[in-house]
């Protein structure tokens, strides 16, 4: 019989305490660090994971989580199955990285969000040429690493159905889960070696049945683990869900012969209960949020695990997923005030949590009773504190939205803003235009103490009005300021409004080597200053043309940040909305004419099931309207939105009622202009008209052609000229260039009309 375990964490993050890896690995690239010191840098950062995690009283500990790129990359290549493009590149780790992040010669896999996290995978491509192989040397590897460190290791791999399903099919319409089969044997031959290796537990990830499935693919989930379940063999399998509630891929895998199943009991709700056959597997209750950074309340935890214990056959502890998406400690933190820090659990006071919940379920709650009692402690402070209240701010939108009428038909507001004056066809940016070194030095000396407050707005308004200049000598219509004052487009706003905190070590991956570092909405918000008027009005007075004001929306600044637990998101959302519609009135006071409000993150915080999306869509898009109905019918609002494909929310965008929306629609413009006019969209639109995150220059001529596609689609009253995204990732000299042939090909356009 295969050992219970008690108390554990379903994978760690893995970029650093101090993104020691993340430096590690640009300094391979750049190639001023040699691959051998890259894999010292790993093993030093897996053995003080394992160690630490050991030393805090887990008895089981995942092992394999830890990655130079991406876990679903690192499962590609055990599968071998990294795109054909690579298999040229004979250094493995270079093959490896290649795939991630392409080479001169060859393109990168797609990136794209990991479920509805901010961490983002690389989707692997698999083609009818594709042939699966076998490839377990990073997992034996890290196995081998742990026991040597006596380590209770837990080896995690990705799922075979999940693999399947988040991959991307190329040359072939079949689903991908036709090519389960292929996998299956590889899969079990993996668990034969892991368990020869000495492993008793293996975790297999596969949140994927977590979102909406068909019967047909629940089926082939329970097919997969029937089969993998049978080989003698093996070591026990935990098959690990975490996002959401499994639904009936619950008692599909629950009649499967495999030993574990892990439930996500914060952001899930399956009754285990009604699962009979649970009372014969060992159950991972993750009662302890992976993914924010609130404080569990220990008694309620305790109380959910306690009536889960008459539904499992045995019961471990555990968080609700990886705690990837979690700094890692608040030791690291020394702005936080006591109160705040009390309310708060990072990643290494998340493990304690887990580890005090198991000693309270194996061995009664007396010896951890203090522990209980803190957690008690600081919930009420929480809960009476004065910064999660503001009367006013709560009252103003109560008033508010009893009574916002909101905007004037689009008809009336198009009227009022043509003393606007602009050419059919105006051309703009997105917002952001080249971070030069000159800014990161700025931003840097200031930070260090060695350039005063002064000097430094000094050097943001020469970048201004360089940036200006460059706009009117290409002769674009609606000029930006060029947001070189902003480190990022959350944590700006975040830094100047009341309720959030800015940690200062709080990194977060976001992908590969980048990592963020999210504000934390913890009160309620307030906006106690105009923070992007000074910016906006300096670089208007530069010119005769409009500036467009540039703020980020609602949706944008939560989805970025740890949110309150406290209260529904959308209150969260209005609040700050209230304080973006302040600033839009301010700006319009200031005589800005147009304001951007952005939210490429709207398709992101999108619920990964059907049934939670319209709830979303519709507090989401109320909250975009009540940040942008604040002004007069002739200020004229924009919107940008990137990074997604928009199918799902497209009737949403519709109704965010932008006067403008610009697009990232650089695979197929045509394709969203078609899927707006579809649901009534009659507003302005300015598809990207070239792809910003690749440094080749469009040509006149390719602009001009996808323009007069687009003005089959859309009339040209209605159609805007703008690059698909912000400038602020590419060089100034590429960004000039893409920029003259973009006015070039409007003025052509235009003439022919
Ligand atoms: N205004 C922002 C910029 O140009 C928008 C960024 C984004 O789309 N993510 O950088
Ligand atoms: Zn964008």
């Amino acid at each position: 019989m295969t050992a219970i375990f008690t108390a554990t964490i379903l994978g760690s993050p893995r970029i650093g305490p101090n993104r020691e890896l993340k430096k590690a690995v640009e300094a391979y690239w750049s190639g001023r660090l040699g691959a051998d010191a890259v894999a010292t840098v790993g093993k030093q950062l897996r053995e003080q994971t394992w160690t630490a995690l050991r030393d805090a009283g887990l008895d089981s500990i995942p092992v394999g989580t830890f990655s130079y790129y991406d876990h679903v990359l690192d499962t590609a290549a055990m599968l071998g199955a990294l795109p054909d493009r690579v298999a040229g590149i004979k250094n493995e780790l270079d093959r490896y990285f290649a795939s991630a992040r392409g080479t001169d010669t060859v393109a990168p896999l797609e990136m794209t969000k990991w479920f509805d996290t901010n961490y983002h995978y690389l989707v692997p491509e698999i083609s009818p040429s594709t042939t699966f192989t076998l490839d377990p040397s990073k997992i034996l590897a890290e196995l081998d690493e742990a026991l040597a460190l006596g380590i209770p290791a837990r080896p995690v791999v990705v799922g075979p159905v999940t693999f399947l399903l988040l991959s991307k099919a190329v040359g072939s319409d079949a689903p991908l889960l036709d090519r389960l089969d292929e996998l299956l044997p590889l899969y079990a031959e993996l668990l034969g070696r892991l368990a020869a290796a000495g492993a008793d537990w293996v975790q297999i990830d596969e949140p994927a049945l977590v979102a909406d499935r068909t019967p047909e693919e629940i089926e082939a989930a329970k097919r997969a683990y029937d089969l993998l379940s049978a080989d003698p063999s093996r070591p026990a399998i935990l098959v690990a869900s975490y996002f959401g509630s499994l639904g009936d891929a619950l008692p599909a895998l629950a009649s499967t012969g495999v030993e574990g199943l892990s439930v996500d009991v914060v952001a899930g709700s399956d009754s285990l209960a009604s699962v009979p056959e649970l009372t014969r597997k060992h159950v991972v209750a993750g009662v302890v949020d992976g993914r924010n950074i609130w404080r569990t309340d220990l008694d309620a935890a305790l109380a959910s695990l306690g009536t889960l214990l008459g539904s499992a056959g045995s019961l471990a502890v555990s968080t609700s997923c990886s705690l990837l998406h979690v700094p890692y400690t608040l030791d690291a933190e020394t702005g936080l005030d006591k109160a705040l820090r009390s309310w708060l659990a990072f990643g290494t006071e998340k493990v304690r949590e887990v580890v005090t919940l198991g000693t309270a379920l194996t061995s009664g709650r007396e010896s951890v009773e203090d522990d209980f009692a803190l957690a008690r402690a600081a919930a009420s402070t929480r809960r009476t504190d004065p910064r999660l209240r503001d009367a006013t701010v709560r009252a103003r939108l109560d008033a508010l939205s009893a009574s916002d009428p909101g905007r004037s038909p689009a008809a009336q507001r198009r009227e009022a803003q043509s003393a606007l004056d602009l050419p059919p066809l105006p051309t703009t940016t997105i917002g952001s235009y080249p971070q030069t070194t000159q800014i990161r030095v700025a931003r840097a000396a200031l930070r260090r103490g060695e350039i005063g407050e002064a000097e430094y707005l000094d050097r943001m308004r020469a970048e201004i009005a360089d940036v200006v200049a460059l706009q009117e000598k290409l002769d674009l219509d609606v000029l930006v300021h060029g947001e070189p004052e902003r480190n990022d487009m959350v944590q700006y706003f975040a830094e100047q409004l009341d309720g959030f905190f800015a940690t200062d070590n709080g990194w977060v991956q976001s992908y590969g080597s980048r990592c963020v570092r999210p504000p934390i909405l913890y009160g309620d918000v307030r906006r106690p200053n105009p923070m992007t008027v000074d910016w906006i009005t300096y670089a208007q007075s530069l010119t005769g043309r409009p500036v467009k004001g540039m703020l980020t929306g609602p949706v944008t600044i939560l989805a970025w940040s740890f949110v309150r637990d406290d209260q529904p998101l959308a209150d969260s959302a209005n609040q700050v909305s209230l304080a973006i519609r302040d600033e839009t009135v301010d700006l319009q006071g200031a005589g800005i004419r147009i304001v951007q409000v952005d939210e490429p993150a709207l398709r992101e915080l999108l619920p990964l099931r059907a049934a939670d999306q319209p709830a979303y869509l519709d507090w989401s898009v109320g909250a975009f309207r009540l940040a942008t109905s604040g002004v007069a019918d002739s200020t004229q609002i924009h919107t940008h939105l990137c990074y997604s494909e928009f199918g799902e929310v497209i009737a949403a965008i519709a109704r965010l009622d932008a006067d403008v929306t610009s697009i990232e629609a650089a695979r197929s413009h045509m394709e969203v202009l078609g899927d707006l006019n579809a649901v009534g969209f009659d507003l302005g639109v300015g598809p990207g008209v070239y792809d910003i995150h690749s440094p080749r220059v469009p040509s006149v001529g390719e602009i001009a052609a996808s323009l007069r596609e687009a003005l089959k689609a859309v009339p040209v009253e209605r159609l805007w000229v703008n690059p698909d995204c912000g400038l602020k990732t590419r060089g100034k000299a590429e960004v000039e260039a893409s920029l003259r042939n973009l006015v070039e090909a409007a003025r052509q356009v235009r003439a022919e009309l």
